[in-house]
């Protein structure tokens, strides 16, 4: 695998396997991706919560929060609103600002669907340990 093909496995399993994001790929899924890195982008959103309002809507606001903090792309101390990335969040922005969804959209999993084994970069667990 190519560093590229590698990394647009990582991607292609963020969004669209349940664990994760699980988007299902029909609707607006170019929205969703657009809206998960420019929200990611925002971060620490301690910096400017009302800028995060304003991108999700005020209705959606935790709601959208509460899945990215779920999949581990922020976390946060004594509330949401004030959460920064985490390690995986600083990796898969990165990613997201680098591949369009059509690329990530003509990946399939990595690891032929299975977990990431531990030499791996985007090991989960790696990723956890670097943030610790
Ligand atoms: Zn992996």
């Amino acid at each position: 695998m190519t560093d590229d093909s590698e990394a647009l496995a990582h991607l292609y399993r963020l969004l669209f396997t349940p664990a994760e994001l699980g988007l299902c790929g029909c609707g607006g899924p170019d929205e969703a991706y657009a809206l998960v890195r420019d929200v990611l982008s925002l971060a620490p959103f301690y910096d400017d919560w009302k800028a995060v309002e304003q991108l999700i809507g005020e209705r959606a606001c935790y709601f959208v929060l509460y899945q990215l903090d779920r999949c581990d792309l922020i976390e946060h101390g004594g509330g949401i609103g004030g959460s920064w990335l985490t390690e995986k969040g600083k990796l898969y922005l990165g990613l997201m600002k680098q591949y369009s969804l059509d690329q990530v959209d003509e990946s399939g999993l990595p690891h032929d669907g299975g977990d990431c084994p531990a030499e791996c970069p985007y090991s989960p667990r790696r990723l956890r340990a670097v943030s610790e």
